[in-house]
This record gives structure tokens, sequence and C-alpha cells, in this order.
């Protein structure tokens, strides 16, 4: 049985339990009906901002979130966040994610706005993007690197254009890719 917990800052409340088909079809089409599912709300995300700027430093959120991790094992860890998102490299990144450490963070600032990041977009097209979010986040998290075919859902997307662009799921190659993973993790979970 796998262990999934996903964490949202207070005022997600919305999209979480709007969002909770999105969570299932990302975590069936992985995990299959094998896994466990818990929401939790948590905040402390401020730590993570450095001084000289805006944004939530993603190395140092994934290596140590403000939450108290459960022990049971195997899991995974999904935090939703509403501040906008940096890696040192890049001025910003929408999501990231730590196979090793099992965690995995979604920004929802770029994904809930324009291409300008001036207005808000409809319920449906941040649903759709952070449904793309999770599939490609996942994908890193069981061993996927990123994929050279733009429509695919493991291509890497520098802008939301690009997020928009792809497809929602795996190419064939990627796709071979999951199921051979996917029976390997199988095969030693009885
Ligand atoms: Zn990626
Ligand atoms: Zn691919």
């Amino acid at each position: 049985m796998f262990y999934v917990k996903i964490w949202y800052v207070p005022g997600l409340e919305e999209l979480v339990a709007g969002g909770k088909d999105i969570f299932e079809a990302a975590l069936k089409f992985y995990f299959d009906e094998k896994y466990s599912v818990e929401y939790s709300v948590f905040t402390g995300v401020e730590r993570y901002i450095p001084p000289d700027r805006r944004q939530v430093n993603a190395k140092d959120f994934i290596l140590d979130p403000p939450v108290e991790l459960n022990k049971k094992k195997p899991q995974v860890n999904i935090f939703l966040i509403e501040r906008d998102l940096f890696l040192p490299g890049f001025n910003y990144v929408f999501a990231v994610t730590n196979p090793a450490l099992a965690r995995i963070v979604i920004s929802l600032f770029r994904l809930s706005r324009d291409y300008n990041l001036v207005n808000y977009v409809g319920e449906y097209k941040v649903k759709e993007r952070l449904f793309k979010e999770l599939m490609h986040e996942l994908g890193h998290f069981i061993g996927l690197e990123h994929c050279d075919n733009l429509l695919c859902v493991m291509s890497f997307s520098k802008t939301l254009k690009d997020l928009d662009n792809k497809v929602p799921y795996p190419c064939e190659t990627c796709l071979e890719r999951i199921s051979s993973i996917l029976n390997r993790i199988r095969s030693m979970d009885p």
C-alpha cells in the first residue's frame, strides 16, 4: 500500500476540495488502486523566503518542510503552496520533486494566473495545469527524466505556455518506461 499525503496552505481549501478528482486520477495512474490518500493543512512557508526576494526557495523547502512527516513507508508527500517558487539558478519553477526524500512541492502562484501574471484564470484551467504538474512530478518521483517530446507531460515546461501546450499524459516512450518501472516496483511488493 502506498501512503500519499497532500499538504496545502490555508487559502487552498476550495481548490483541494474541488480538485480531489484530479489528485485521484493522477494517483490512480501511477499507483493503481493500491494507495491511500490523506489531506492536511500546513503553515510556515514564509520561513523559506529569503530576505532578498519574494519567492519560496524550493530547495530548502523540500529538504526540510515545516511538518512532522509520517514514518510509514512507502510514501510520498505532496505540498501545495500559493507563493511563487524558485530554485537557485532558475527565476521560477512550477514544482520540484525530491524522489529520494519522497517529497513534491507545487506552487499555484503561476498556475492560477494568465501569461502576464496579471489576471486569474478559471478553475478549469487551474485544475488542468495542476493535473499536468501532478503527472509530471509523480513521473519524476518514480524515476522518470525529462522527455524531448514537447507534447509529452514529461517534457520540461519553462513557461506557462509550454505547460498549456503539452498534453496531460506521457508519450509512448515515457509510457513504456513507466510501465516497466511500475512492474518492477509491483513485483517487489506482492
Ligand atoms: Zn521536470
Ligand atoms: Zn515522453
